[in-house]
């Protein structure tokens, strides 16, 4: 069974940024807000040598879950303000939803492209080390 927490779990390589493989290595360069490097990531995992990129142009598919992502967000906003502040005027409700999609979008960029590389591979803990060495 696919453990939904912890080491070993989609939800830790994606909340800690990690390579989707051995869960050691980092994904990103940088931080999402670091303007000049936002979104880069290593062109290898540096524990297990996974290739991120599968092919060129693999990261275009991670646009598909930054636009599920951008929706989620929309919608939850606009569950909250009519759960929550029901009287605030919509001129209000969409500042606070187009403020919020500016200053979200670089972390839901940096999240759309680790999860989309966990879409495509699976936890194989220390063992991927080894595995890479013995196939290469
Ligand atoms: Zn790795």
């Amino acid at each position: 069974m696919a453990k939904l927490m912890g080491k070993g779990s989609k939800s830790y390589s994606i909340l800690k940024m990690k390579c989707p493989r051995c869960q050691e290595g980092e994904f990103f360069i940088s931080h999402a807000y670091d303007i000049k490097n936002a979104g880069n990531l290593h062109e290898r995992c540096s524990k297990c040598n996974l290739k991120y990129e599968k092919e060129p142009g693999f990261f275009q598919g991670a646009m598909y879950v930054s636009y599920g992502l951008g929706v989620a967000l929309f919608v939850t906003l606009w569950v909250s303000f009519n759960l929550f502040f029901p009287s605030m005027s919509t001129g209000f409700q969409v500042t606070v939803v187009v403020v919020s999609s500016i200053v979200l979008t670089p972390i839901m960029y940096a999240f759309s492209k680790i999860i989309w590389v966990n879409l495509f591979n699976k936890y194989e803990g220390t063992d991927a080390l080894a595995k890479e060495k013995s196939t290469s």
